[in-house]
């Protein structure tokens, strides 16, 4: 039987395992990437695991998610990671230089190769045929250390892309299309794999689009075959020696198929407040806007800018709205520039910002109470944005552009005909992308080879072993899809403390309940309760650590995404999955006592356990570990078993 694209890949890089969907398997790592807010707890992991330089293919270090530097502590954490960077021998990108995602694809991604990132956002790279997924941080550092990756083998879809896109649809259409259908949770465990013949009719930027959003359908990954226009992208990144043409055999088999006629496609947006609340434009035509931005590692290249900056050349956007176009990377806004579309964006009106994640997160350009706000983005968790009833679509540039020109939500295709003379906008790439590397310090030309702390680099908390009993309060009870943007907010005021976990904890799921850090301080063991799909959204570890911190030993869920879960394996708290029946009968505050032994069951294989609830019911909770994960939970967490691991060796 043939293989699929995505089989052979990990066949290339199978350490461990089988590639039977389900199991667990180990595969190598050649690239690595972290950013700045996941990135200073990866330095300090791998600084505890006594390492002397990474060693992967390529590291890549970038500071993107607070580069504002508001606070001394967000320019402490740049400069201890350039000097992170410098001392063990990875890439650093300048804060400003962009978005992580944005600047590996156009630097340092290529096809066949794996990528393991400590930003839920990794799978970018797979428009170009690399294999990348999103892990936690301590995952990324023992990856870079030169250990495995561990993760279930996910069953592969085929994704089977007929047609071509009509003017005014956009690969943004296409996801968002992937997202009505499946919702947030339809690529659990699932890699999406492209093929078809409206394949070769997307650009790679356009791939990437896709690739970056499958995130939000949950999915391990999603990953394009490479062709003639993955070689150009490359050739014109000056990179096209790195090509490889890679495809599935004809005769693989996939899990699962789900066919899209691009032809069919039409300008879509997700509505407040989840990616999967997705409508075409015109069913919310006419809903007021007052601000607009167009960037993000989704929508933030050249090519994406492009269309918009055409639409706005000429002619105003409305003064009672702000548009704002932040390029996903120096390279993005340098081209732009040097084409002359900046000058035109400004003189519609539009502000132009530096290269930063910073919106996405509620770091600057915060929208008005009570307004809508359109962005290019791909998440609009509620208050993800800074404001907590925030308003928030998620679009196409093409979308986005005439929303600023006509001030309220429109179909571009019904703007045009109202215009007359507005044109769907044609992407000329340039042959070659000739921006600077100024912001990228290449390993060989380190600037610093020993670390430097400010006063606000703490240390990475330990927890102890895996002991008997685990027996506590229920702190808090949840309802489905808690973020881990809940649970650790990445507001400026907060993520300053992402390396001093002492601080950050006492924010530790504020945005459900103010008081939860005070009371689970106080009480010092205990669980929560969710529903399904419990940290969704982001790969920060801080949403397991700081929990771990307070001293929550398990957390009791209907279903968890699958970055969190592993995240709480890897700091030592035990994650049980329970049926609707009993997360309905828990109430906050009873008291959830897990019956058995719980380290001699962890250790010899249980799958469920028995919870008694305030000494008056009983219910099952089924736990699906691996033996690695069990060993990890055994010994505390990750990073002990791995140190346990090194002094044995
Ligand atoms: Fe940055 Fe937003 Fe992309 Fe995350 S999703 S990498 S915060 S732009």
């Amino acid at each position: 039987m043939g293989q699929t694209l995505t089989e052979k890949i990990l066949d290339d890089h199978l350490v461990e395992g089988d590639l039977e969907p389900g199991e667990e398997i180990g595969i190598e790592i050649d690239q690595v990437l972290t950013q700045d807010t996941t990135g200073t707890m990866v330095w300090l992991q791998f600084e505890a695991l006594e390492l002397d330089e990474v060693q992967t293919e390529l590291a890549a270090q970038y500071c993107d998610h607070q580069t504002y530097q508001f606070d001394f502590k967000n320019t402490d954490d740049h400069r201890f990671l350039r000097s992170a960077a410098g001392t063990y021998g990875a890439y650093f990108s300048r804060p400003g230089n962009g978005i992580c995602h944005n600047v590996h694809k156009e630097n340092f991604a290529a096809p066949g190769k794996t990528m393991l990132g400590s930003d839920s956002h990794t799978p970018t790279p797979g428009g170009l045929g690399e294999l990348a997924i999103g892990a936690g941080g301590l995952d990324v550092a023992v990856a870079m250390g030169g250990g495995p990756y561990f993760v279930e083998m996910p069953e592969v879809v085929n994704v089977r892309l007929e047609g071509e896109l009509p003017e005014w649809a956009t690969a943004k259409d296409l996801i968002l299309e992937m997202l009505r259908r499946l919702s947030v949770k339809g690529g659990v465990g699932k890699v999406f794999e492209y093929t078809g013949p409206g394949v070769e009719s997307l650009t790679v930027p356009e791939r990437t689009t896709i690739t970056n959003m499958g995130t939000e359908l949950g999915a391990t990954t999603s990953i394009f075959p490479t062709d003639e226009r993955t070689k150009t992208y490359l050739e014109r990144q000056g990179r096209g020696e790195e090509y490889v043409e890679l495809s599935p055999d004809e005769d693989a088999e996939y899990a699962d198929e789900i066919v899209v006629d691009l032809s069919e496609l039409e300008p879509l947006i997700s509505a407040p407040s989840m990616p999967d609340n997705v409508v075409p434009v015109r069913e919310v035509a006419g809903e007021d806007v007052e601000q607009v931005i167009v960037g993000s590692c989704t929508n933030g290249g050249y090519a994406d800018i492009l269309p918009a900056a055409k639409m706005v050349a000429d002619r105003e956007i409305k003064k009672d709205l702000e548009m704002i176009v932040a390029p996903g990377s120096k390279q993005a806004g340098e081209l732009l520039a040097r084409e002359g579309w900046t000058a035109e964006m400004m003189a519609a009106g539009v502000n132009v910002s530096e290269s930063t994640c910073g919106p996405c997160i509620g770091i600057g350009h915060v929208p008005a109470s009570d307004s809508v706000s359109l962005r290019t983005f791909n998440r609009n968790f509620e208050g993800r944005s800074g404001i907590e009833d925030d308003s928030v679509y998620l679009c196409s540039p093409q979308v986005a552009a005439a929303a600023a020109l006509k001030g309220e939500i429109v179909d571009p295709r019904d703007l045009a005909e109202e215009l007359g003379d507005l044109e769907s906008p044609g992407v000329e790439l340039p042959d070659q992308y000739d921006g600077s590397k100024a912001d990228i310090i290449d390993p060989d030309d380190a600037v610093d080879d020993d670390l430097i702390k400010g006063p606000n680099i703490g240390d990475v908390p330990l927890k102890d072993p895996l002991g008997a009993d685990i027996a506590g309060e229920t702190l808090l009870k949840m309802p489905d899809n808690i973020t881990t943007d809940h649970i650790i907010p990445a507001t400026s005021d907060i993520l300053k403390y992402r390396s001093n976990i002492d601080k950050l904890s006492e924010f530790t799921l504020s945005r459900v309940d103010e008081s939860f850090a005070e009371r689970a301080k106080a009480s010092d063991h205990g669980v929560l309760v969710a529903g399904e799909n419990y940290g969704q959204g982001s790969s920060r570890e801080h949403a397991a650590m700081c929990p771990m911190y307070l001293g929550v030993e398990a957390v009791l869920a209907q279903s968890f995404a699958r970055i969190h879960k592993a995240n709480l394996y890897n700091f030592g708290l035990l994650p049980l999955t329970i049926d609707e029946e009993t997360y309905e009968r828990i109430e906050q505050g009873d008291h959830v006592e897990v019956v058995d032994d719980v380290a001699a069951a962890v250790e010899s294989g249980a799958e469920e356990f028995t919870v008694r609830v305030n000494d008056e019911w009983e219910a099952t909770a089924e736990f699906d570990a691996s033996e690695r994960e069990r060993e990890i939970l055994a010994a505390g967490g990750k990073l002990t078993l791995t140190k346990q691991q090194y002094d044995e060796d």
